[in-house]
């Protein structure tokens, strides 16, 4: 057996140390806001290099509350990609506005900047690109074209903490990035909580103000918001591991190369791309295969963790029928969908356990 991620390893070296910061809060009786929340903000902020961390209560809530912040309303529509996880089109659909999808580049997965500008109307308020899987879209043809059109650009970096395009870091190259602190993400919690990032002091204000019912003084409250708050306990183990972030970011890219230079010359797969000056985080691990089903049901045999992200190209889900979309708008999507698998890129993944991995690609693909 060998999982996608073996989270329980993973925290074995620093129990010692999450037991304590439980213990901590255990110990304060405060479990909303206080001290290990703005310490965790603080060093979040310090870690990606941004004015403002303000820590929500999931990657999901991030998107929701940002977008509520930016104002995003009935009628309004949202550029994004129609291949990522659920919630960055469901948060559009939520406060009332129309995703509207642009096909992915086929190399990177993310967003293809080629084909924005001919999605944007003059009902568009924003870009939101997805760093899929921990490497960043292309920010810097994204930011141009949105400056060209007066739209902000949400980056959805919820698996992409660390990553980088062209020097700067995932979530603080558009006007605000938010972040998933999902157990399997880079930087996982031990249940929800998310966090969003900006530099714009007035959007930051807004936003911690929406997390707790819209009041920046309780009980007056200025705006509309919801409960969108992280936890005091989450935020103080988030503070245990964010300091072993960078070595497991290095864990992670170790089993890539290792992916790389040992299947990179067979034929019926294609490994992820490097790109240059760009660092990818590997959240996940995702290869393309023409015989994708077969080696899935080859690693299911074999009790070798694996999955598929995503089966189902968001404009073909039941819930969005309404947006008109269908088979072949978006056919990078729809071939992404079909042909990639995810396979353990577990920052403790042992080498003896990774050759296991390699030789069932080997022989499956024979
Ligand atoms: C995980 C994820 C989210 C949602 O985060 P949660 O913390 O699970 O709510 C949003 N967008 C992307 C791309 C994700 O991978």
């Amino acid at each position: 057996m060998i999982p996608m991620l073996n989270i329980p390893r993973l925290h074995a070296p620093i129990e010692s140390e999450l037991k304590a910061a439980f213990d901590a809060v255990l110990s304060s009786g405060r479990f909303i806001n206080g001290p290990s929340v703005t310490r965790f903000e603080d060093e979040l902020a310090a870690h990606v290099g941004v004015a403002h961390a303000v820590g929500v209560s999931s990657g999901t809530d991030a998107l929701l509350v940002t977008m509520m912040a930016l104002g995003v309303k009935p009628g309004d529509r949202v550029i994004t990609t129609p291949y990522t996880f659920f919630a960055t089109a469901g948060c559009i659909s939520r406060l009332g506005a129309t995703p509207v999808f642009v096909d992915i580049d086929p190399e990177s997965f993310n967003i293809d900047p080629a084909g924005l500008e001919e999605a944007i109307t003059d009902d568009t308020v924003g870009i939101i690109p997805v760093h899929l899987f921990g490497r960043c879209a292309d920010m810097t043809e994204v930011n141009a074209i949105a400056a060209r059109h007066d739209l902000w650009v949400l980056e959805d970096a919820a698996q992409a903490i660390g990553a980088t395009h062209a020097g700067a870091s995932a979530g603080v190259m558009g006007t605000v990035g938010t972040f998933s602190f999902f157990p399997a993400k880079n930087l996982g919690a031990f249940g929800d909580g998310g966090a969003v990032v900006t530099d714009d002091d007035d959007l930051a204000e807004r936003i911690r103000a929406l997390r707790g019912h819209g009041a920046k003084v309780k009980y007056y409250h200025d705006l509309v918001g919801g409960n969108f708050r992280l936890d005091a306990l989450q935020a103080a183990l988030l503070s245990v591991k964010l300091p072993r972030l960078a070595p497991w970011e290095e864990g992670r890219r170790r089993v890539a190369r290792r992916y790389r230079e040992t299947l990179s010359e067979f034929s019926g797969i294609t490994l992820p791309s490097v790109k240059k000056g760009d660092d990818h985080v590997f959240n996940q691990h995702v290869i393309r295969c023409d015989a994708r089903d077969e080696l899935k049901a080859a690693f299911e045999t074999a009790g070798i963790g694996c999955a598929i992200y995503y089966p189902v190209s968001l404009h073909m889900q039941p819930c969005f029928a309404d947006l008109g979309y269908g088979a072949g708008d978006f056919p990078q999507a729809e071939r992404a969908a079909l042909e990639t698998l995810a396979i353990p890129v577990d920052p403790a993944l042992e080498e003896n356990d990774q050759l296991v991995i390699i030789n069932l690609i080997k022989k499956a693909l024979k």
